[in-house]
């Protein structure tokens, strides 16, 4: 650990106090600006809403001299600047949305020193003109912000970031921190390399929401649930995700009826009905908002107090996303997701219809994930976090329906966990959980018989439960890592865990829907 008592750090806690009104650094802010005050080139990763933004306005208070911050999107550095002028730290902006005396002006406060921080996209910075007139500033400091927009790996390459070496080493003597919330092996890798940033000054931040109660609830009449659910939180602000347009169209027209403030977002409108929407609802001139995934990039709004996942998000990642848009005041916000089957099927459909095969199998997979977060009887926290890589997940979470009841009937599922493991050593570890529980179940199909997979003793021994209560359980052990599973062929392999299952050393449980009430579902939310 560094030290936290030098002179430097001393300022960016008074700094802390004084101009933004906090008490105290999140933990791995305090490492972040640490290592930045040692002139340490730096990688901040944390989840959205973090507290990304002071890791470099601090130090950019703290250093004399102009800082760059290097954004993707004018919108985004317009509220930064707001914010910071709102707090009389002298920031501003250039770029060709200005109108050329407001550009004039930033010009001239710029060469007369009395800017702090300065925001840029990565091709206005390299502009020979500005990039002259840096050059003849005092430059300590270069905060890159969404640092993965670098990467071809990363969902948002731009390929403007690739030049930022090049505006780095315009400033030998400048500390350089990357920031992003996006923190896959590879992106990270590609964002050190090229940003001359070593291993020992990357910080990773726990993407742990603690303040956002998590609760999954099998969709058995969706309308009256989520209607049930809001009424819980009357008056406060809230979003819905849809699946579908209509699915919104649909639902808001409901609420609307049923006398709630509610207003429909989604790719299907106008843009200025978009924007429209989104002001109201960010201004609290709406109480709710019933919204597709096109809902909630850069909006900042800090006291969405629930989130309701009417449909099953495709992946952890939408979900995590999803939910992140909660709490972001700190204070508690709760999170519903109903869980159907009926989804799943939907979410299948398009996946089949991908054509990339590696896409196919990869989306599968993470679709599985999400079954197995939503499937699971143990804390919510425990595969979501995992899907982070955060294999260790606090034992003191009272934020989950799981942890909060007890009473979830879990059931010992040692013996058919046996039959399934051991079919899977039988079939060589090579197929798919569909082909395991056809075996199990005495299956003739095609592939089953071809491999001849009928003549095995796990063949037609697993008649206990039904293929849907199979798949949950080989979502389940794969989730609890007892079974692994082949990115490129979906193949399942078994781990030391599962000796100990098999070998009886272990017990398996596990919770298992019962019959679900699909017909029902169906009938009440068409
Ligand atoms: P990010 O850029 O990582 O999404 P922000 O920088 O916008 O997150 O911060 C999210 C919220 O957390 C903001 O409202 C911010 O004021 C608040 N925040 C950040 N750091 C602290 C802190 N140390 N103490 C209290 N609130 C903080
Ligand atoms: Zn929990």
């Amino acid at each position: 650990k560094l030290a936290t008592n030098t002179t430097e750090f001393k300022s960016a806690k008074h700094i802390l106090k004084n101009v933004f009104g906090f008490e105290q650094f999140r933990s791995t802010q305090q490492d972040i600006i640490n290592s930045v005050l040692q002139q340490r080139n730096t990688l901040a990763i944390m989840p959205t809403g973090g507290g990304k933004s002071l890791c470099y306005q601090i130090p950019a208070m703290v250093f004399d001299g102009l800082t760059i911050v290097i954004s993707p999107l004018i919108s985004l550095m317009q509220d930064q600047v707001r914010q910071l002028v709102e707090l009389d730290i002298p920031a501003v902006v250039l770029n060709s949305a200005l109108t050329t005396d407001v550009y004039q002006d930033n010009i001239a406060s710029l060469k007369d020193g009395k800017v702090k921080l300065l925001f840029l996209a990565p091709e206005t910075a390299l502009q020979p003109s500005i990039l002259g007139l840096l050059q003849s500033i005092n430059v300590p400091f270069i905060a890159i912000d969404e640092a993965h927009c670098i990467s071809e790996w990363g969902h948002e390459f731009r390929p403007e970031y690739r030049q930022l070496d090049r505006l780095v080493s315009c400033f030998p003597d400048a500390v350089t921190i990357a920031l992003t919330a996006t923190a896959t092996p590879r992106v990270r890798d590609d964002i050190k390399r090229q940003l001359n940033i070593t291993d020992d000054s990357e910080y990773i931040a726990s993407f742990d929401r603690p303040n956002l109660y998590l609760e999954v609830a099998p969709k058995e009449s969706a309308y009256a649930q989520t209607r049930a659910f809001i009424q819980k939180h009357q008056k406060q602000s809230g979003i819905v995700y849809c699946q579908s347009r209509s699915g919104v169209d649909e639902l808001t027209a409901k609420l609307k009826q049923d006398g709630y403030s509610v207003l429909p977002y989604h790719a299907g409108l106008n843009s200025q009905k978009r924007a429209t929407n989104q002001e109201k609802f960010v201004r609290d001139d709406a109480d709710i908002i019933v919204a597709t995934i096109a809902f909630g990039m850069g909006i900042n709004k800090p006291d969405v107090r629930y989130v309701v996942h009417y449909d099953l998000p495709k992946n952890i990642e939408s979900y995590y996303q999803q939910i992140g848009r909660a709490g972001r005041d700190g204070q508690d916000a709760d999170c519903l997701l109903l869980f159907g089957y009926g989804d799943t099927g939907k979410i299948r459909f398009f996946i089949d219809q991908m054509n990339n095969e590696h896409e196919k199998r990869l989306a599968t997979m993470h679709l599985n994930e999400m079954l197995a977060l939503a499937e699971t009887e143990d804390c919510r926290r425990v595969p979501l976090l995992q899907y982070f890589g955060e294999s260790e997940v606090s034992e003191t979470c009272v934020k989950c329906d799981n942890c909060l009841n007890d009473d979830k009937q879990k059931s010992d599922l040692t013996v058919a966990a046996q039959k399934f493991l051991s079919c899977v050593h039988r079939t060589g570890q090579r197929f798919g959980a569909g082909h395991i529980v056809d075996v199990l179940r005495g299956s003739n199909a095609e592939k089953v018989l071809q491999n001849q997979h009928n003549l095995l003793s796990t063949y037609d021994i697993g008649h206990e439960l039904n293929k849907k209560q199979w798949m949950t359980l080989s979502r389940q052990l794969i989730q609890k890592k007892l079974l692994q599973q082949d990115e490129q062929f979906g193949g399942l392999k078994l781990t030391q865990l599962a000796t100990d299952v098999l070998k009886g050393k272990v017990p398996f449980y596990a919770m298992l829907q019962q019959a679900t009430p699909e017909k029902r579902q169906r009938a009440s939310t068409s």
